[in-house]
């Protein structure tokens, strides 16, 4: 089995940015929590048929895919069918996620799980990252990349887990407050560590 390092953190943490950093330096494949999501639910897959069939063909958009505002809606108004929906999608993207993990030729791999506290999935990864920014930094840099406003980021964080709460199940950490350039020497490091850990394994 390949060594599992997951990776973590809140919104606009840097997550995918740092994934990208040891797939560009390193050749580290990564298998995506929001990739996978989606995949379970694309044109004529067994998920998007599940969910026409029990929501209806109005969360169906002309194009074949899922009208995820539509779904969003009907899930804030009538919150009982979200169990229905997660019992549904979870152990699929779970399941996806295994059967990418299994693929995976790089020494290690990189499993991106933003919600990983939230939903319990630690136990996918065999050492777990946090990528760790100051909340002040999460709003300034959600407000700059998605053109929404303070308010809107901090709903958004008060709905996720704390800060203490990811560094609670972290093996490693990485700081993200800084400029861009401080990331890579961070990274190299972990590089060499994973490598190692993933060799005595083996
Ligand atoms: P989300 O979960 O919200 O999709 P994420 O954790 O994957 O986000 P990224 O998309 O990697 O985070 O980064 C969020 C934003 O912050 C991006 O616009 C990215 O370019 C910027 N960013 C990330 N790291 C740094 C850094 N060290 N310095 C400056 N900007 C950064």
């Amino acid at each position: 089995m390949t060594f599992v390092v997951g990776v973590t953190g809140g919104i606009a943490s840097g997550k995918t940015t740092v994934a990208n950093l040891f797939q560009q330096e390193f050749g580290i494949e990564i298998v995506d929590a929001d990739v996978v999501a989606r995949q379970v639910v694309e044109p004529n897959s067994v998920g998007l048929k599940s969910i026409e069939g029990y929501f209806g063909h109005s969360v169906i958009q002309p194009d074949g895919t899922l009208d995820r505002a539509k779904l969003r809606e009907i899930i804030f108004s009538q919150p009982e069918h979200k169990a229905w929906l997660n019992n549904l999608l979870h152990p699929m993207i779970r399941q996806r996620m295994l059967d990418e993990l299994g693929e995976v030729k790089s020494e290690y791999a990189l499993l991106v799980i933003p919600l990983m506290v939230e939903n319990n999935l630690q136990s996918l990864a065999d050492k777990v990252l946090v990528v760790d920014v100051d909340e002040q930094t999460q709003i300034q840099r959600t407000v700059e990349r998605d053109a929404v406003d303070a308010t809107q980021v901090k709903a958004i964080l008060s709905s996720q887990a704390t800060r203490e709460q990811r560094l609670a199940i972290a093996d490693y950490v990485i700081k993200n407050d800084t400029e861009n350039q401080k990331l890579l020497p961070q990274i190299t490091e972990l590089h060499k560590k994973f490598l190692e850990i993933s060799r005595e394994n083996r």
